[in-house]
């Protein structure tokens, strides 16, 4: 069996009649003419058989839905506009009043902004649970849970939670799983099939804006199922919110995922490698990276993620607490090449400062540092001249 990589730059593509070409044709529609009555009041809007409206899709689409199913080695994918819109398809697809979510504590922000904004003005609960304890979401798994979000690692604080107990606990009580996959991007790991073991979450969400993009030029998010029910209540709502997706946007896409694998490949490396070295650093009282032993969750990663060795470009430290806040943020504003914004997994190397207090529920999850927190996003810049820069930074403390 080639290797996932392999089977995606190899991936099937039936090109016009005696133009072969390996490059996927760009169309671009709105309206898509019928042959006749009969073909238009037949028309499936649900499944790929036909082509209905450009809403719905285009061969472009289709075939970034199917490239994209296939590296997370799911059978479905939808295209969204954003990574937080894929989240928000999956609460609109399956929550209803009443109903309740259950959140890690160390989500992704905007996910639990959605819990409590909009999820709850439709009287949908949600409970943050302890990512750490698989015991603790067990004990919130109630009549009344619906979904449960998953994260591995955490976002910023990077812990790396026991996915496979944690699914097993939801699958005990035949509770939907969804998966925020952007730090794995289907590389790190096999989301449906944890190590070839046939387990697997149920939904696999990927801010398509991080690796698969790369350039930091694009917008988009995808939704992958294995589950044909699933795909089908997801898809449903997809139609009826009017999720559509510019197929300039996906030309890019198609574009730059070939070379995932070599980008993830790189981040990762480069990312080990700063943060081996920070973590031998006086001023550094820990660095939260999952591949680090000294990393919460360490030995998660290693079981699910080991065989392969992967790990992505990102990665936080604390700083010890002899320094301040404001020290800290002078570090930030003094790096040259790390530039401060919002994403990550394009070219160009991002830090951000943040305040774990107002990220964190105290009485849910534990963090035990006193320090200020900063993120890395290792870009694909020379790791020696990223290294002089955080060392030219450190030096401002
Ligand atoms: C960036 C990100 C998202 C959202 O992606 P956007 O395309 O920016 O909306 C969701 N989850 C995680 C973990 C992310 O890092």
């Amino acid at each position: 069996m080639p290797k996932p990589i392999t089977e995606l730059i190899h991936h099937p593509y039936v090109p016009p009649s005696r133009f072969a070409a390996p490059q996927p044709g760009v169309y671009k529609a709105s309206t898509v003419f019928f042959a006749d009555v009969a073909a238009m009041r037949a028309r499936d809007w649900k499944t790929k058989a036909g082509y209905t409206y450009g809403l719905h899709g285009t061969p472009t689409t289709f075939t970034l839905e199917e490239r994209l199913a296939s590296l997370e080695g799911g059978a479905e994918c939808l295209l969204v506009p954003s990574g937080l819109a894929a989240i928000a398809l999956v609460a609109f697809a399956f929550l209803k009043t009443g109903d309740e979510v259950l959140v890690p504590d160390n989500a992704y922000g905007p996910n639990k902004a959605l819990c409590s904004g909009e999820l709850a003005n439709f009287g949908i609960t949600h409970r943050l649970y302890d990512p750490m304890n698989p015991a603790d979401l067990a004990a919130k798994l109630s009549e009344r849970t619906r979904l449960v979000w998953v994260e591995a690692p955490g976002s910023v604080t990077m812990e790396f939670p026991d996915l496979p107990a944690l699914v097993a606990a939801c699958r005990a009580r035949n509770v939907i799983t969804a998966l925020d996959n952007t730090w794995g991007a289907g590389l790190a790991f096999a989301p449906f099939d944890f190590n070839g073991s046939g387990e697997g979450v149920d939904i696999s969400v990927h801010a398509l804006t991080k690796y698969p993009s790369g350039g930091g030029d694009v917008l988009m998010g995808s939704v992958v199922t294995r589950d044909d029910r699933l795909h089908r209540a997801l898809k449903l709502s997809h139609m009826r919110m009017g999720y559509g997706v510019g197929v300039g946007d996906v030309e890019t896409l198609l574009r730059s995922l070939p070379s995932i694998g070599l980008r993830y490949q790189a981040h990762d490396n480069a990312a080990r490698e700063l943060a081996r070295w920070l973590a031998d650093r006086a001023e550094i009282a820990q660095v939260l990276h999952p591949a680090l032993e000294s990393s919460p969750g360490h030995a998660n990663w290693l079981r699910l993620c080991g065989a392969r060795d992967m790990a992505a470009g990102l990665f936080s430290v604390v700083f010890d607490d002899r320094y301040s806040a404001e020290q800290v943020d002078r570090f930030c504003d003094g790096l040259r090449l790390f530039r401060l914004g919002y994403s990550w997994g394009g070219p160009i190397s991002l830090v951000v400062p943040y305040d774990i207090g107002l990220m964190r529920e105290p009485n849910v999850s534990h963090w035990p540092h006193k320090g200020t927190l900063v993120r890395f996003s290792i870009g694909l810049e020379d790791v020696d001249d990223l290294r002089a820069d955080l060392e030219q930074a450190l030096a401002v403390l």
